[in-house]
């Protein structure tokens, strides 16, 4: 039977070609994919840089097509599609251009005649992904996978068989050999035999946090490396010093961002009693302000959430939440007619005994506390399973050096919201996972780290790819 997902907008189905692949089929990729690897290690950074250029030039041409695929598909905004197909872009042409000297050998002084630090590739890498950027996960993972010489399975999530499929095709069109970016439109149940096969070397996984545990828990029954980049219910701090016009515009737009639905979104607004009542007023304005509608059209700020079951979950948090006792600012509520659209909303007073105070709430729903001062604020920040992003407002340089220090997430943005760049490790700590992607750091992830001891000079050049 087709695959068929429904687009959140409409409430419509929207049918495919394809099918679920049977484990038959799985295994003839992760045949392709072990072969794949044996040619695709041994050719040089030049080759693979040149394909992967042409992989951006795809994504950049064709920014309009790919951003309609995913707005259609889990109905983020077209404009904020079409700029995730540049970002893709960068991110390949980043590693493109950079790949050689972040894998070239590092001499290290010992008493040996010459050592030194290569980095080789380890083989078929699964990737485990999300459909809330549902090609900028896949890329920040795949270019440089691929430009390290590995190859790579994708799992994408089940709601995004178009976009999984297009990725795969980018890669083909790109000049990739056959085997060396596949996709597996397979459910989350088959992603344990993929792990137990030992054709797969290691795995990484972006999504929640109990996917998260249980790629984990099965890949280290196989003693194979993860990467785990999961959820987050990042703080956003606001001391009395900040600017609080841009503070709070900031805040709207961080909280609302894909629709509510981001890892790194800000979620937990922690506000110093003496500005909270100034900013509070800012903040309902600005979320107010918030046009939500069409993702295809030019002026929407917020889109559906991607399916029903995201809207019955953000309901949930919310009634279960008022009903503890916290107090809806704004919001509250989804909107009547079709489509998975919820209303931007407040709530403040959230007991901890609400759902909200320490899930991770996946909608436009900014949870605001205040906090008597900079000790409360750093200690509320960090009372939370999560540690991925968080974001801190204060015109006081010392200020804001103790926040970078203390608070306990992967990631401290100073006077603006937490974006991820392909030149900065992204990651977080606690129940956010581990490992980090992106930038010099990210490509080492997936690499068998190399010590070479050789008691006479050897060759003056190593080959890249041996
Ligand atoms: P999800 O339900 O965990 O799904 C993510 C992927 O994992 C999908 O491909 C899903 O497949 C698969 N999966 C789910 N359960 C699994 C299991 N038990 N074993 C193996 N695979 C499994 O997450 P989501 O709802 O798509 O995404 C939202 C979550 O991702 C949020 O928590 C968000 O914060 C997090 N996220 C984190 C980052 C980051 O960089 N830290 C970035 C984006 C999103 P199916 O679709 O087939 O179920």
């Amino acid at each position: 039977m087709p695959i068929t997902t429904i687009n959140p907008t409409t409430g419509e189905e929207l049918r495919t070609e394809w099918e679920k692949l049977t484990a038959d089929q799985v295994d003839a990729k992760l045949a392709k994919a072990d072969e794949a690897f044996r040619a695709h290690r041994r050719t040089s950074f030049a080759e693979r840089a040149e394909k992967m250029r042409a992989a951006a030039d795809i994504l950049s041409n064709e920014k309009e097509r790919l951003g309609r695929m995913m707005a259609t598909e889990m109905g983020k905004t077209l404009k904020s599609a079409i700029a995730e197909a540049e970002k893709c872009a960068w991110a390949c042409r980043y590693y493109a251009d950079r790949a050689e000297a972040y894998m070239a050998d590092q001499p290290v002084e010992t008493s040996a005649r010459r050592s030194y630090i290569r980095y080789l590739p380890i083989g078929p890498v699964l990737a485990v992904m999300p459909w809330n950027f549902p090609f900028w996960q896949v890329f920040r993972f795949a270019a440089p996978a691929l430009m390290a010489g590995n190859v790579g399975l994708l799992k994408h999530a089940s709601n995004v068989p178009r976009c999984a499929m297009a990725i795969e095709e980018i890669f083909r069109r790109a000049g990739f050999a056959e085997g060396v970016f596949q996709t597996l439109l397979v459910g989350s149940d088959a992603v344990a035999g993929i792990l137990d096969d030992p054709r797969v070397k290691a795995a990484t996984l972006t999504g929640s946090t109990p996917a998260g545990s249980s790629v984990a828990e099965r890949a280290g029954r196989n003693l194979k490396k993860t990467v785990l980049e999961l959820g987050g219910s990042d703080p956003f701090i606001v001391l009395p010093s900040a600017d609080l016009d841009a503070a709070a515009q900031t805040a709207a737009k961080a909280r609302c961002i894909n629709n509510g639905q981001s890892c790194i979104a800000a979620k937990r607004f922690i506000v110093h009693a003496g500005v909270y009542d100034a900013f509070a007023r800012r903040f309902v304005a600005a979320m107010e302000a918030q046009t939500v509608g069409d993702p295809m059209r030019d002026e929407t700020e917020v889109g559906p959430l991607a399916m029903e079951q995201t809207l019955k979950d953000a309901e949930r948090q919310v009634r279960d939440s008022v009903a503890a006792g916290a107090k809806v600012l704004t919001g509250g509520e989804r909107i009547d007619g079709p489509g998975f659209f919820y209303r931007p909303t407040i709530l403040a007073e959230i007991p901890e005994s609400a759902p909200a105070y320490r899930e991770e709430v996946f909608a436009p729903v900014a949870l605001l506390f205040r906090a008597r001062d900079a000790d409360e604020a750093i200690a509320l920040a960090n009372d939370s399973d999560f540690g991925l992003g968080s974001s801190v407002w204060t015109r006081d340089p010392a200020e804001a050096r103790r926040f970078v220090d203390e608070l306990e997430a992967g990631m401290t943005y100073v006077n603006a919201m937490v974006a991820s760049d392909p030149r900065l490790p992204f990651g977080g700590v606690k129940q956010s996972g581990y490992g980090r992607e992106l930038s010099r750091v990210g490509i080492h992830e997936f690499v068998n780290i190399k010590s070479v001891w050789m008691e006479d000079e050897g060759p003056d050049e190593h080959p890249a790819a041996e």
